[in-house]
């Protein structure tokens, strides 16, 4: 979905986007429809601020027990899309390093819509992922899910919701 800069009116315009044909499927997995608004306000001929919001049903994996739970995830975020003169003059990774997410240089006056919501998706997406505060993570010993009940190993081995890591240490 692309939009050109001259289909944005000086005042703004407010996207809705219910289409999820953009959303990047192969690496996330979504349980739900995701839905997010976006709004592209002009700042001048060659600058134009998008500012966002996602609100997505994921299905994200625990890092202490590994198992499949689901969370709602929701953010907010700003990009300052800015067209600039020629080519030259863009390094050639520069529009797509997360780092530089919130500012985005552009070639031509348009703006993929699908592309900055793909990369938003990415950047919001949990980098720590518990299932619960309580969540008691694996037995480092013989990797039983200590959530639904102790195993046979030593119990001061296994209480510690870090011995998953202490165990890979070792
Ligand atoms: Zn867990
Ligand atoms: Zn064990």
């Amino acid at each position: 979905m692309k939009i050109q800069f001259a289909e944005i009116p000086d005042h703004g315009l407010v996207l809705e986007i219910k289409d999820q044909s953009w959303f990047p499927e192969e690496e996330i997995t979504k349980t739900g429809p995701v839905w997010a608004r976006l709004r592209l306000q002009p700042k001048g001929r060659d600058r134009i601020l998008l500012t966002g919001e996602i609100t997505m049903p994921l299905q994200l994996e625990c890092d202490r027990c590994l198992t499949n739970f689901n969370a709602e995830i929701d953010g907010r975020f700003t990009v300052d899309l800015e067209l600039v003169a020629g080519e030259a003059q863009v390094p050639v990774d520069h529009a797509c390093s997360a780092e530089e997410m919130d500012a985005l240089y552009l070639l031509k006056p348009e703006i993929d819509v699908f592309d900055v919501l793909t990369q938003q998706v990415f950047l919001l997406a949990p980098s720590k992922k518990v299932c619960s505060e309580k969540c008691r993570g694996l037995c480092p010993r013989c990797g039983a899910n200590l959530n639904s009940g102790l195993c046979r190993c030593k119990p001061e081995e296994s209480t510690s919701p870090f011995s998953v890591l202490s165990g890979l240490k070792r």
